[in-house]
């Protein structure tokens, strides 16, 4: 049963720059939106340490003290914040239907969603078992990685995430054996290159995961096998790190959105429209090639701008508001 249905003019689903960034220009041109927070408010940044590539910021900066700024600065222009979890649509009529944490019903006007990625595992069973315990299997070399100082670790994956997770470990650990599938990596040249020159990140190339061993409460290490060879070997590990991507959170739209064959959102080229009118995407959902903050942020302004557009081609009283131009 449905709690009291309120209506909305926007309503924006997640809370990582482009969801802030879609709340800040929908605020100031009068959408009074509702931005609902999700399971992991801040987004994917509160899981990464410093960053360095996101314009303004030429010391960097955290990536939770960043949220912290957008949050404030999308509140300042009168965002609704809220803490919730949308769990199911209805995408199917004029008015767009959304639940919250399977109750709160809302009818919206617009809906922009930036619901991002979320951390893919390797889906072993050993794997899985050793991160439903809390015993040393995790995707964020940030949030855990503390836990296993001076100790040794594992990590496997070979992009950026992976370079960036090994190379922040490598600080606080004793040893970080990274491995990587194929026979080089997917990383840029420079993440890659900080993780070779980094005197204790060991890197085994053609290597894959056997098995995550451990004590029945603990991980105590990784078997590993070599792909050319087929040898299998067993590294000493407390911890082991998976950062080999992202899957988009996008299953509650696959009735309505046309998604690609991965799950990400699939826009109308060169806006933040999706095949449903009212319903726009921006940030990591419908984006598998950039999947970076700034990239995200400038999506969430574009989604913001296109729902204000629709609004007031609609409805004549809805006037854009020229100030998001300047
Ligand atoms: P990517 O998809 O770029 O890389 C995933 C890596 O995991 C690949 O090397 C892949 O191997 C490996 N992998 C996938 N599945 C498995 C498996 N089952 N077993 C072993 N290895 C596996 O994801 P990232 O999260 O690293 O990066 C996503 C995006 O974010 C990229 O565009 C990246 O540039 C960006 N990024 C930028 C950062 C920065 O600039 N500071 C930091 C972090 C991310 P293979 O290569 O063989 O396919």
């Amino acid at each position: 049963m449905s709690e009291i249905i309120e209506r909305v003019k926007c309503l924006i689903i997640g809370s990582g720059p482009a969801g802030y960034t879609a709340a800040i220009y929908a605020a100031r041109a009068n959408m009074f939106p509702v931005l609902y927070q999700g399971t992991q408010p801040g987004g994917q940044l509160t899981t990464t340490n410093e960053v360095e590539n996101f314009p303004g910021y030429p010391d960097g900066i955290t990536g939770p003290e960043m949220m912290i700024e957008l949050q404030k600065q999308a509140e300042r222009f009168g965002t609704d914040v809220r803490d919730g979890w949308v769990t199911k649509v209805d995408f199917s009529g004029e008015t767009h239907k959304v639940w919250v944490n399977e109750t709160k019903e809302i009818h919206c006007d617009t809906v922009i969603i930036s619901t991002g990625a979320s951390a893919k595992y390797l889906g072993l069973e050993s794997e899985q078992k050793y991160l439903k315990l809390g015993g040393g299997v995790s995707a964020c070399a940030v949030c855990d990685g503390f836990f296993y100082r001076n100790q040794e670790v594992v990590i496997v994956g070979a992009g950026d995430s992976a370079c960036e997770e090994a190379h922040y470990l490598s600080k606080l650990c004793k040893k970080v054996t990274m491995l990587v599938r194929r026979d080089e990596f997917r990383a840029s040249q420079i993440m890659q290159t900080r993780v070779k020159n980094t005197a204790n990140i060991e890197i085994l190339y053609n290597t894959e995961t056997d098995e995550v061993l451990g004590d029945g409460q603990v991980v105590t290490g990784v078997r590993a096998k070599n792909k050319a060879t087929g040898e299998l070997i067993e590294i000493p590990a407390t911890g082991f790190f998976v950062a080999i991507g992202h899957k988009p959170n996008t299953d509650i739209f696959k009735d309505y959105l046309k998604l690609d064959k991965t799950g990400y959102i699939i826009n109308v080229p060169g806006t933040a429209k999706t095949n449903v009118e009212g319903v726009f995407v921006s940030g990591d959902a419908a984006d598998h090639v950039y999947r970076q903050a700034v990239t995200a942020a400038g999506t969430g302004c574009m989604a913001a701008l296109d729902a204000e557009r629709y609004l007031a081609a609609k409805d004549s009283t809805f006037e854009v508001n020229s100030s998001t131009y300047n």
